[in-house]
């Protein structure tokens, strides 16, 4: 499995490897509660094109609202040019990335995690920028590139809600100890050396849908546990009285005799392999 870690150790800026992590943080981004929905795909809008090809590896196709009906506007109205962009959404792993290659000496200047206005939702890169700069003036979008000598193509949106790198980060605390129930960290937004450390240990494609079910202490539980408790009484492998949603010695013995019945290793443990054929 790759990790943030080692695509920062290729020395090569590519914030695309770490596309699978980044929608996952997105994902997470919109589903804090207290927050609501902070971020909009924009990838329906018509009369744009991504410098990079498909969205989704490069370039996450996504704004606050306000920034995405304003260019909404600007492109309704300007039909006889296309918008070409190079960049828009940055997740706090990109970011991540991007500034430690930028301590490495291979990238020339770089927010901190969490600091970038990229990951605010208000920023656009423009490829063919001289074309657009009045055009999107008109609606909302500030044309920066004038005082970024490495950003030239750089556009913000003035509105929405404003900075929300921290959210950006809350989630991806949030996303680790989802998936890492012994090694909780704190969940304050900010993005600190703990934060980074784990953010070196995460998995670069995202984290498995799935955690491994095995003997722990504490016990798991939840539903992923019942789940898997359910069918292994449907294949009568386990009593219909010791579904408790705790992965419990009960639970391990009857994936060991689930697993040696299907030929499969018999470790008690439900990884993939398991998960397949028990949920099939
Ligand atoms: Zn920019």
């Amino acid at each position: 499995m790759e990790f943030v870690k080692n695509v920062i150790d290729t020395g090569v800026v590519d914030t695309g490897r770490v596309a699978g992590l980044s929608r996952q943080i997105i994902t997470e981004m919109n589903s804090i509660a207290e927050f609501g929905n902070v971020l909009f795909s924009f990838d329906d809008l018509e009369n744009m094109v991504f410098k990079t090809g498909e969205p989704g590896r490069k370039v996450n196709p996504v704004l606050q609202l306000s920034a995405k009906e304003a260019l909404r506007a600007a492109l309704r109205d300007n039909q006889d040019k296309k918008l070409v962009i190079n960049s828009a959404y940055r997740t706090v792993a990109q970011q991540h990335i991007l500034y430690q290659l930028h301590l490495k000496g291979i990238v020339g200047k770089a927010a901190k995690p969490g600091l970038s206005p990229h990951e605010d939702g208000l920023a656009l890169d423009v490829d063919n920028y001289p074309d657009w700069i009045r055009i999107l003036e008109r609606y909302g979008w500030q044309y920066l590139g004038d005082d970024l000598p490495n950003d030239p193509w750089h556009f913000s949106f003035d509105g929405g809600r404003g900075d929300i790198g921290n959210i950006g980060v809350k989630a991806f605390q949030r996303l680790w100890n989802k998936h890492n129930s012994d090694d909780q960290i704190e969940v304050d937004g900010d993005f600190g050396g703990e934060t980074a450390k784990r953010m070196n240990k995460s998995p670069s494609d995202g984290f498995p849908l799935f955690r491994l079910l095995k003997l722990t202490t504490p016990l798991l539980e939840g539903e992923d546990v019942r789940v898997v408790q359910e069918a292994l009484v449907e294949a009568g492998f386990l009593d219909a009285g010791k579904v408790n949603k705790f992965y419990d010695t009960e639970t391990v013995e009857a994936v060991e005799a689930f697993q040696k019945d299907k030929g499969l290793v018999v470790d008690g443990k439900v990884g993939p392999n398991t998960r397949r054929i028990l949920l099939a």
